[in-house]
This record gives structure tokens, sequence and C-alpha cells, in this order.
């Protein structure tokens, strides 16, 4: 059975906007979703606010830190807003859709995750696990738009 990923129309033009308002810099944050049957349809986003705009991926100065935050966040965000996903998402101001070199790296550190890159067009997903093999699984996560 395979997974389908929705986005409701109004959610997808707001989170595109934050991205083009964000330009030059990258923008942060965290994607809410809910399981229906097979489908994982997004209900909300969140920009992570930034006093400093950041143009470059960074390398995590402690990945254990990084590690960490990420998990403290998710599972924080899971119960507030009592939702099933928990997406971390960033922005790619040049607009390629793959990820980065630091993206990858961060996933491999995390043996296992989800990676959403957002560029001023278009809603991308990375599924990323390395736990039961040595060449990592990695998937793309296409958006399908809904009006709702
Ligand atoms: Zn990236």
């Amino acid at each position: 059975m395979s997974i389908r990923y929705l986005i409701p129309e109004n959610l997808l033009r707001d989170l595109l906007k934050e991205v083009s308002d964000g330009l030059p810099g990258i923008i942060t944050g965290w994607i809410w979703a809910e399981w229906r049957d097979s489908f994982a349809i997004v209900k909300g986003f969140q920009v992570t606010p930034s006093k400093t705009k950041v143009t470059e991926h960074i390398r995590p100065k402690s990945w254990m830190r990084r590690k960490k935050s990420k998990i403290f966040t998710m599972r924080k965000m899971k119960k507030d807003l009592n939702t099933d996903i928990i997406w971390e998402f960033h922005s790619h101001p040049d607009g390629n859709e793959n990820l980065h070199d630091v993206d990858t790296k961060i996933l491999n550190y995390l043996s296992t995750g989800v990676m959403i890159i957002a560029t001023e067009n278009n809603l991308v997903g990375w599924y990323y696990d390395k736990r039961e093999s040595k060449k990592p699984i990695v998937e793309k996560m296409v958006f399908e738009v809904i009006s709702e």
C-alpha cells in the first residue's frame, strides 16, 4: 500500500508565500499532518522565527544537540497539536528541490526521517531510512494539492 500526501491549496499557497517573503534567506519550520487511511493530509505549518537571516546551509555545530532538539520539538508538537505527523521543513532559495549535502548528512546522522523542502514554486518531501540497509532508502514524497 503506497502512501499519498495531500495538501490543501490554501496552505500550500501560504507556505510558498512565506518562502518568497523570506528570500534570499532560508526559512525553517514545521508541518503537521494527519493520517486518513493511506493518506497523509497536511493540516498546518509554522515558520520558526529567526533573528538572523541565513542564506546558506550550515552544518550543525553539535549533531547530537541537533538530533535531541528535533526529537524534543516533534514530541511536544505532536502532543500540543494532537496530531499524527510532524515534519521538519526548510526552504531552498535557489529553487533546488533536491537534498543539499548538509541535509543528507543530517538525515544520515538521524538514521531515518523526513525532510521537506519548499521552493518558491513547490513542496517536496524526502523520506530517508538507512536502518536496515547499508545503502539508504531515499524516497521522494510528492504532494498532491487538494481544494478544501
Ligand atoms: Zn536543504
